[in-house]
């Protein structure tokens, strides 16, 4: 019942002189250039192999590695892992990395070689390796190390293993023949994370190849167990594995009670699944390894890259990380308590007076999370004798806000304002109070509300308006002002101007700004806000910084919308379908299937471009598309490059379905 970060203090503080080291391994891509080629559910996870050798480095041979564990799965993030292996001196030991132990067990000496596996009547398998590796692998080219189609029976499989001298690739290898086995025979992935014996009798062969015979002793819905035994070319046994464990890919235990509550647990697991057995890597929860512009770095590889709200390219901005750190360095690192109760510091209401100031307000309220600003607000604001009506396509922190409001909620189709203005011809008059909320910029198609036309039915109506600047500010408008700037509408004619710190102003958090009365009221009763620590000293700094070099730099934003143009010409000159997209930086491409979407947005990062695929159940299928983000960073070389592979991708995947 220890967790590891007590394990790990026990080991330190408890057995005198443990803490020291007793081995160290530098592992670098340059030397181990699988270091990063092991991404079951696509993540790069250091091999149970590796931790293998580690623990038996410079032991007298044969020995024997028993209740082998991985504690904690260790995601490689760069170039370069440093393990420590920690031993007691009963032969108990312990790999970690930066003080995280990642893996248990202990080594005896003298291994009397175990009973080999039987065999039973073996065929060649069917599936080629290609396609093994392809649909069923996570393995990169310098950890593939079967040599040949394996054979696969009921419960065995053998074949023969090429490691080339490197005890990672030929261990990893007999695992890599058990996931063969179970891809041919079941249609699923695993990957390993325990064993109860592994013995080493030989040294390592340091040429040719090797033969292997596995054997599955028990397997349930997502546990697998089985048994392996390594041969050289001659017969002679070089090492022997006992109770490996795997966790099946995708696979949700029988015994969770999560999944016996939520059903939908179980539901995500299987269409995770489902996108593994396709082929296609997980597209979600990608790494980013630094900051994320118009390049990124993910997986020790370069990428253009399309999926950050850096509209401005200010994330990452020296002048915005260094006003960051100088708040750190001034305030710590937490605004400690609600603003109300003791949180406040400068930096809070400058930022607010001068996005005020910015956006032509009387005055700003900002809070921790743009989502919860919206949460909070509909639902402080309006109640159950109140109406809310909102876009089809409005962003989620929006409908939870009207939700939890008690309000009667009306939704009316994207952007028809006919339909709005019956809506509250008809509904308006029954209610206490209306509120219309729409998106300056939509998230998913890029195209505007248009908001003239909405402030002309709100006033006709006698109706509240609330206008989410998330991807308009700093975006639209000649100078970044937004949806207000790019429409020339009067600041009053808008209630409440929301928005977010997280995109154009490469921070995090969110924000209100309309008329004084009313963000005095809120700064005293918004329950996000009383209720919630201030916003961080960094972020509330970043901001800041971001907001100042906007209103210095106007070409910012008319360089982006410039950038973004180019992209829609570009792709329009192409045959590709970027739907309703106008004015702002989001730039989908539409490809109907949801399949296709996946398809390009793989082949894609295969050539060094990152860009998320939207597909269905978040868009109805039929609307399935890849979504660019475009920055102000992004060059005329890099979109034109983006686009003609794009179109490539596109025309190849035609030609083979033609
Ligand atoms: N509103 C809209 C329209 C958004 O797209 C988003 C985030 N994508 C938010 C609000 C929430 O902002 P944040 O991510 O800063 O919480």
């Amino acid at each position: 019942t220890l967790t590891v970060r007590e394990l790990a203090e026990f080991l330190d503080q408890a057995v005198p002189g443990v803490s020291v080291p007793s081995l160290r391994r530098t592992l670098t891509v340059a030397a181990q250039p699988w270091l990063l080629e092991h991404r079951p559910e696509g993540r790069a996870l250091l091999p149970l192999a590796a931790l293998v050798t580690v623990a038996l480095a410079e032991r007298p041979l044969p020995a024997r590695l028993v209740r082998g564990k991985v504690l904690m799965p260790c995601e490689v993030r760069s170039d370069t892992l440093e393990l420590d292996r920690v031993d007691d001196a009963a032969g108990g030991f312990v790999v970690r990395t930066d003080g995280v132990v990642l893996a248990s067990g202990a080594v005896e000496a003298a291994a009397e070689p175990l009973a080999l596996l039987p065999t039973e009547p073996l065929k060649r398998g069917g599936l080629s390796l290609a396609h093994f590796h392809e649909e069923f692998g996570f393995h990169g080219p310098s950890l593939r190390a079967l040599a040949d189609t394996p054979e696969v029976g009921a419960t065995q499989v053998c074949g023969w293993i090429t490691g080339h001298a490197d005890p990672v690739r030929l261990i990893d290898g007999m695992l890599q023949l058990a996931l063969y086995w179970l891809a041919e025979n079941r249609g699923l992935s695993a990957v390993a994370t325990g064993f109860a014996e592994f013995r080493q009798l030989l040294p390592w062969p340091s040429e040719g190849n090797l033969f292997c015979a596995g054997r599955l002793t028990s397997a349930t819905a997502d546990r697998l167990l089985g048994d392996f035994d390594l041969r050289d070319a001659q017969g002679v046994l070089v090492a022997q594995w006992r109770g490996v464990e795997a966790r099946v890919l995708g696979a949700v235990a029988e015994t969770s009670s999560a999944a016996a509550a939520w059903p939908e647990v179980k539901e995500l697991a299987a269409r995770k699944a489902a996108l593994a057995t396709a082929g296609f890597a997980m597209p979600y929860f990608h790494v980013h390894e630094g900051v994320a512009a118009a390049t990124t770095r993910i997986g020790g590889r370069d990428f253009i890259n399309f999926s950050s709200y850096n509209y401005l390219d200010l994330a990452g901005d020296p002048a915005v990380n260094a006003a960051a750190a100088d708040a750190v360095r001034r305030y710590g690192t937490s605004a400690s308590a609600s603003r109300v109760a003791s949180g406040e510091r400068p930096l809070h209401r400058e930022l607010e007076r001068t996005l005020a100031d910015f956006l032509g307000c009387d005055d700003a309220l900002t809070l921790v999370s743009g989502h919860a600003t919206n949460v909070t607000l509909i639902s402080h604001l309006f109640g159950p004798e109140d109406i809310v009506i909102h876009d089809s396509l409005a962003h989620d922190c929006i409908v939870s806000g009207a939700r939890l409001s008690g309000a009667r909620r009306l939704v009316f189709p994207h952007n028809d304002v006919a339909a709005l203005a019956r809506l509250l011809e008809i509904e308006r008059p029954k209610a206490r109070r209306a509120l219309v909320v729409v998106e300056g910029v939509y998230s998913m198609d890029g195209d505007l509300a248009p908001l003239d036309e909405v402030i002309a039915l709100k006033q006709r109506h006698g109706a509240l308006l609330l206008v989410d600047e998330a991807h308009s500010l700093g975006v639209l408008g000649a100078t970044g002002r937004g949806a207000g700037e790019h429409f020339g509408v009067p600041r009053s004619a808008v209630d409440l101007w929301m928005g977010t710190l997280s995109k154009a102003l490469a921070s995090c958090g969110g924000y209100v700004a309309g008329e004084a009365a009313l963000i005095d009221y809120l700064r005293y009763t918004l329950p996000g806000f009383v209720y919630s620590v201030g916003l961080s000293p960094a972020n509330t700094a970043a901001a800041l910084a971001a907001l100042r070099l906007l209103g210095g730099q106007p070409e910012r934003p008319r360089r982006l919308r410039a950038r973004s143009e180019f992209f829609r010409e570009l792709c329009r000159e192409r045959g590709i379908d970027t739907g309703l997209s106008r004015h702002s930086a989001v730039v989908p491409c539409l490809t109907g299937s949801s399949e296709l979407a996946l398809h390009l947005s793989q082949s894609l990062v295969e050539r060094g471009i990152n860009v998320q695929p939207i597909f269905h159940p978040a868009v109805e299928e039929g609307k399935a598309r890849l979504r660019f983000f475009i920055t102000s960073g992004h060059t005329e070389a890099q979109l034109r490059e983006t686009a003609d592979t794009l179109a490539e991708i596109r025309a190849q995947w035609r030609e083979a379905r033609a």
